[in-house]
């Protein structure tokens, strides 16, 4: 039985990488920095035991955990991830991510997040099953369509969502569409939504090329992460007459300074699993990627990947952050001096909850929206948000990172000003 791990926070971890982001704001909030404390912790944290029969007979427990890190704005919502690092602490820095970008991109929620610490490789499909099952019944006190509405995170997808509505209708009784996002499209999931995150990406990519007159055609492209989220962003890039130069994912670092044939990368994940073995590119050493020029870095896997050493490698001009937390707070400062303009993961990797909002409301309403409808209102959404923080960053000659949180913070702190305190 392995120790349990949430009763330890780390000085350098990711909460206190969301603390010292918290830190950087309160000078810009005027009297709202009076109700920071608000941010520096979570509303409510929810630690479950996950126990399942495995296929040969035994019983294993793992830590399951649901933190709601702010109701203020709406009910809580962000995804849920099956990873072997999962931890209280993670999760809690997570959550209150989802607390910025929901309010970032101006949705009407607070933010939560859910995990299991479990490696799912190693789980058959009957056993990924019951994880899921047992979990969602554990946090089904806490979670519902106008509680906190979960989604897909790292290694969880549609399939997994499927299985969290019906666990949840079956316990209460009625089919409950409106719990989950993600869902695949015959139970009440959404056009457009598995591209999201990946458009969001592109379309925030876009609108800082553009401010800062860098072409998209022709720009390079090096791309850490090749799931959900990073593949369907390389397609929009390669579509658009980027060349993605450089892939990594779990199974290697493959590299083609032509461009890669993305289209014909992504067919082979699908049917191998992960980009190693695929022809027509060179194979290179995985800590190589972060030195590699190139116009767009785009980090699409897990959190604490730009240390301060490797951002004094980078030879990017921008960065779009698709994973979250991929950013060290001293890495930030290091790429702010050598001018390279950072895209902060809570306005860069948004179009995943945007879409996940609006499959809410479509299963709220029992009517849906075209994919044509959706991307439209995507591009739109973000556009206006992106334009709000770009413009906040010039003001105040603040990161984006911080404008972002300048402009969430205030309004999820002006929000809890008008409410009050209870009692
Ligand atoms: N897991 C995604 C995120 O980190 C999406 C969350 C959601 O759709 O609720 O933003």
């Amino acid at each position: 039985m392995q120790p349990l791990s949430y009763l330890s926070i780390s000085e350098d971890g990711p909460w206190a990488t969301y603390l010292q982001q918290v830190e950087r704001v309160v000078p810009y909030l005027g009297s709202l920095g009076r109700l920071a404390d608000t941010l520096r912790r979570p509303k409510r944290a929810l630690i479950v035991d996950v126990p399942i029969e495995m296929d040969d007979g035994s019983i294993q427990h793992f830590e399951g955990f649901r933190v709601q890190h702010s109701l203020t704005r709406g009910p809580g919502k962000g995804g849920v991830r099956f990873h072997p690092g999962v931890t209280l602490e993670e999760v809690m820095a997570l959550a209150a991510w989802m607390t910025v970008k929901n309010a970032a991109v101006n949705l009407p929620y607070g933010g939560a997040k859910g995990g299991i610490r479990v490696d799912p490789k190693t789980l058959s499909m009957r056993e990924l099953e019951k994880i899921t099952r047992r979990y969602t019944s554990e946090i089904g006190i806490i979670i519902g369509p106008d509680k906190d509405i979960p989604a897909p995170d790292v290694n969880t997808n549609g399939q997994i969502m499927a299985w969290m509505m019906d666990t949840y209708s079956m316990n209460v009784g009625s089919t409950a569409t409106g719990v989950v996002t993600g869902k695949p499209i015959e139970l009440g999931g959404s056009l457009g939504r598995l591209k999201a995150t990946g458009r969001g990406i592109f379309i925030v990519g876009r609108e800082l090329a553009s401010n800062i007159s860098l072409p998209i055609e022709g720009a390079r492209v090096v791309l850490q992460g090749f799931g959900n989220v990073g593949g369907a962003a390389a397609e929009l890039f390669a579509a658009h007459g980027a060349k993605v130069i450089a892939v990594q994912d779990h199974t290697g670092t493959i590299y083609n300074d032509k461009g890669l044939d993305i289209p014909a990368l992504l067919a082979w994940q699908e049917k191998w699993g992960g980009v190693a073995g695929f022809p027509e590119c060179e194979v290179m050493d995985g800590e190589a990627l972060w030195d590699l020029p190139c116009e767009f870095l785009i980090p699409a896997a897990l959190e604490g990947q730009i240390t301060v050493a490797r951002a004094k490698r980078i030879q990017a001009k921008v960065v779009i952050e698709g994973a979250n937390g991929p950013t060290l707070p001293g890495a930030d400062d290091v790429l702010r001096e050598r001018g390279i303009v950072v895209a902060p993961d809570v306005i860069a990797n948004a179009g995943g909850v945007t879409v996940s909002y609006f499959e809410w409301v479509q299963d709220i309403q029992s009517f849906f929206w075209s994919e044509s409808e959706i991307n439209e209102r995507l591009d739109r959404i973000m556009v206006e948000a992106f334009g709000r923080i770009w413009a906040t960053a010039q003001d105040l000659k603040v990161s984006l990172r911080t404008a972002a949180f300048v402009v969430a913070c205030t309004r999820v702190l002006s929000s809890r000003e008008r409410r009050g305190l209870y009692p």
